[in-house]
Parts: C-alpha cells; sequence; structure tokens
C-alpha cells in the first residue's frame, strides 16, 4: 500500500475527508477577518494594574482549578444563574467538542441551517454523526416551518442554532426559537456568541428554567475582547451541566486564562463600555451599505456584516490593497459572492465603506 493511502486508513472513516479548518494568515496590517474586539484589555488603565497583579498571583507550577471555580461564580452571576448550571471550556469551540462528544453516538443526527457556523458540523461528523441542513430561503431568512418539518422528519438528537446566526449575523427572533425548542425531541444547543451585540434581553439564558433540553454557548472571545485567552462557557440545568462534566478533561482551563477571565468580569462595565459603539458604527456602515448599488447587506445584530455583491472579489482586493482583512468566501465555497467584515474603529469602519463604495460606484 502507498504511504499516504496507508496513512488516510488509520484514520476513522467519518475523518477521511476532512479538510482542516483553514484560517488566512494575517499578512496586512488591519484584520477585521474573525469577528474579534478591536479593544485590548491591556490599554484600560483601570484593568491594566489588575491584570498585571492576577497573572504575578498565578502559579505555573500548580495545575489550576479543574472548575475554575472563582470565574465559574463571576460568569454565574454575570448571566444570573447559578454556578452548578455552567460549565467553563477552552473557547467556544471547545464547548461545541464536549457537547458532540458526550451526546452523538455514530449514525445520530444533528440538524442545522445553512449557512451557519461550521464548527457545529465538525463537531458532529467527527464524532460519526449525520448533519440535515436545511437552507436559508431568500437572502438568507431563516427558514423556520422548513426546520420543524426537518425535526419532525429526521428527529434529531441535537439542533444547533444561532442568535444572532454567523456568518450572516441575521437575529431569530424569540418565538421561532421556543417553536423550535418546544417540538425538537432531543437537545438544542443554542449558541449565544454574540448576544451582547444583540439585546442581552432576548437570550434565551432565563429559559433554562422551562426547557430542560437547552443548553446555551457564550465566549469572553467577542464583546469581552478575549479571544486570544479561549473562554467559553455553556449554561444549562445543573443536571445537564453533569451530564457534559463526564467528557470534560480535568484541567481543560489553563491557569492563566482564568485570570485574564476573572479580570474581565470584574471589571464587565468597563470592558463592555465598548459594545454600545460597535453596534451604532454596524447601524451606520448597514445604513451606507444599503444606500449603495451592488453591494446587499444582511440587517445584522453581531459585531459583523455580511455582505454580497457580484464584485466580491474586486472588493476582497481592493481592501487587501488598503491593507486590510476580510473573511471573503472564494470560488467553489457555497457563500462565493459574500465577504464577512468585522466592525471594528470609527475610522477603519470610515475606510472599509469608502473602499466598497469606490469598488461599486467607480
Ligand atoms: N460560536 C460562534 C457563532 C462563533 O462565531 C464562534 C467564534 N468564531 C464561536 C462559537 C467560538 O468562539 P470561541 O471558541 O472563540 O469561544
Amino acid at each position: 500500500m502507498k504511504t499516504e493511502t496507508k496513512r488516510l486508513a488509520w484514520l476513522r472513516p467519518e475523518l477521511r475527508e476532512l479538510v482542516p479548518y483553514a484560517v488566512s494568515p494575517i499578512t496586512v496590517p488591519v484584520a477585521v477577518n474573525a469577528n474579534e474586539s478591536a479593544q485590548s484589555l491591556w490599554d484600560l488603565p483601570e484593568i491594566r494594574q489588575a491584570l498585571l497583579e492576577e497573572l504575578q498571583n498565578t502559579a505555573p507550577q500548580h495545575y489550576p482549578k479543574p472548575y475554575a471555580d472563582e470565574l465559574r461564580s463571576l460568569v454565574a452571576d454575570y448571566v444570573g444563574r447559578t454556578q452548578d448550571e455552567v460549565l467553563l471550556a477552552n473557547g467556544g469551540d471547545d464547548i461545541l467538542g464536549l457537547m458532540a462528544q458526550a451526546f452523538i453516538a455514530p449514525g445520530d443526527t444533528a440538524l442545522i441551517h445553512t449557512p451557519t457556523f461550521e464548527m457545529y458540523q465538525l463537531g458532529v461528523t467527527g464524532m460519526g454523526g449525520r448533519v440535515v441542513a436545511v437552507p436559508d430561503t431568500g437572502f438568507y431568512e431563516h427558514d423556520v416551518e422548513g426546520m420543524l418539518a426537518a425535526i419532525a422528519k429526521e428527529q434529531p438528537k441535537i439542533v444547533y442554532l444561532c442568535n444572532p446566526n454567523n456568518p450572516t449575523g441575521r437575529p431569530w427572533q424569540r418565538e421561532e426559537l421556543e417553536r423550535l425548542i418546544e417540538v425538537a425531541p432531543g437537545i438544542v444547543l443554542l449558541d449565544e456568541a454574540y448576544m451582547e451585540f444583540a439585546a442581552p434581553e432576548v437570550s434565551l439564558i432565563p429559559a433554562i428554567d422551562t426547557y430542560d433540553n437547552l443548553f446555551v454557548l457564550r465566549t469572553l472571545s467577542k464583546a469581552f475582547g478575549l479571544a486570544g485567552a479561549r473562554l467559553g462557557y455553556i449554561v444549562s440545568q445543573k443536571e445537564n451541566i453533569n451530564l457534559l462534566s463526564r467528557v470534560k478533561p480535568p484541567y481543560n482551563l489553563n491557569a492563566f486564562s482564568q485570570a485574564l477571565g476573572r479580570v474581565a468580569l470584574r471589571y464587565k462595565d468597563t470592558v463592555l463600555a465598548g459594545v454600545s459603539t460597535v453596534c451604532s458604527e454596524r447601524d451606520r456602515m448597514i445604513a451606507d451599505i444599503e444606500a449603495l448599488p451592488d453591494i446587499a447587506v444582511v440587517p445584522s445584530k453581531t459585531n459583523f456584516l455580511f455582505v454580497t455583491s457580484p464584485k466580491a472579489t474586486a472588493i476582497y482586493e481592493a481592501l487587501l490593497e488598503e491593507g486590510i482583512l476580510v473573511k471573503y468566501y472564494g470560488a467553489g465555497h457555497p457563500l462565493h459572492g459574500g465577504l464577512r467584515i468585522t466592525v471594528t474603529t470609527e475610522s477603519i469602519n470610515t475606510r472599509i465603506l469608502k473602499t466598497l463604495a469606490k469598488v461599486v460606484k467607480p
């Protein structure tokens, strides 16, 4: 057997077609391709000192707290729940892996709509599960009736919903989500990674009291500006958190990330102060783009915009020329013709808008 064929045969069959998740190399000064925050915690003077102190008090020779007790309690307060209803992991991505590991057996079905966050599919496929996708309709509108029909037909083990959705930015209505949760025979994983940019009062975290099948995913990577620390969490009834704990590696969250997370949450009002500016900048960008020819934008409730244009490739290249990297869906990708742009500082947003205008109405 040729070496490569032999090597491939080592791999579990369901992984043989998978391509590793690719992240574009960043070769320009401004990267607005990954929905990160433009703000560094180090730049907030009152937080800088607290960060230094916390990091200095961290003991690298010891294992971290397995459940990140203090951070867990700060997170629980932030979302208005108790500690035993929260589980922390190494980013939301890691939580998605734990969920798939705990609940997807080979041959199980999971339901998503498309387009949505790609990691759902990866988790399910990795465990030998099968993903059924209901495409959005019109201009990336959620097909609730289609999802209801697919739930009835497929009886999925997990239904993945992302509110507001990545990569489109479109929010779900509360009653749409509740209709889906009520009929789902298994688990509903509701991903609220971008909820701080929508309206925190539309979060379904309080609904975990009503729905014992609801798991709500959150992250400190976006509004809290801690993508580099890898801090994600899930909120659900405590008995569900206990199920998930069975697959959690004991020391999954390193001590330094726990320290950064504690500071971010202790100073949450200061850290989150920039969120309202991002939201008004987002709305300004949407209004400006809507006035341009040959480009359409989904009415986003996140910190990013999804635009489509017959001139998408030219837009991508013109932005690169300007030193700005956005997420570009290349030829062959189902979203080809689309670009995803993180809302950032006012001056860079203005440069982005000017470049878009230059390309679509030269
Ligand atoms: N869910 C969604 C919808 C996301 O966009 C992301 C980040 N791209 C995540 C979860 C995971 O975030 P992280 O692993 O950085 O916590």
